[in-house]
């Protein structure tokens, strides 16, 4: 991921209409809240990140890692890129969604209230995967 001084010195660089129209359609189109400018943050948690660069568009997996047992850093992998003279909305759509599609599979069942999370989201209590929520106020460090 950019660090945000690089994407705010990015956001100067103006798009090309067909990336900017690729972009609109994402913010506006998907159900998911989206984050971010010129790199989309897309889900809540992410799901799947877009990088705009000058002339294309790049689909990132979002990867986060506990380093601290509360300070999390991403390393997403290229899933693709989509040109924007080659390529088409659709092209960038269907990687879009094999991307959210690939990380809901690494989502776990929280073993108390069952419900689905991050992998980064989830700790673990007596060997069960257990979520933040159910967490918080035991102690447990992840
Ligand atoms: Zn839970």
């Amino acid at each position: 991921m950019p660090s945000k001084l690089l994407d705010a010195l990015l956001l100067a660089m103006p798009l090309s209409p067909t990336l900017e129209s690729w972009r609109q359609h994402l913010i506006k189109h998907l159900n998911y809240p989206v984050q971010g400018a010129q790199s989309l943050f897309i889900g809540d948690p992410v799901l799947v990140i877009v990088s705009f660069q000058h002339d294309r568009a790049e689909v990132l997996l979002p990867a986060m890692e506990w380093r601290h047992h509360d300070m999390q850093t991403t390393k997403p992998s290229s899933r693709g890129m989509v040109d924007d003279r080659s390529g088409s909305l659709e092209q960038l759509l269907a990687l879009v969604e094999e991307c959210i599609a690939l990380r809901l599979k690494s989502f776990h069942e929280c073993s108390h209230c069952g419900k689905r999370c991050a992998p980064e989201d989830l700790g673990s209590l007596m060997g069960e995967p257990t979520c933040r929520e159910c967490l918080r106020g035991r102690r447990v460090l992840f």
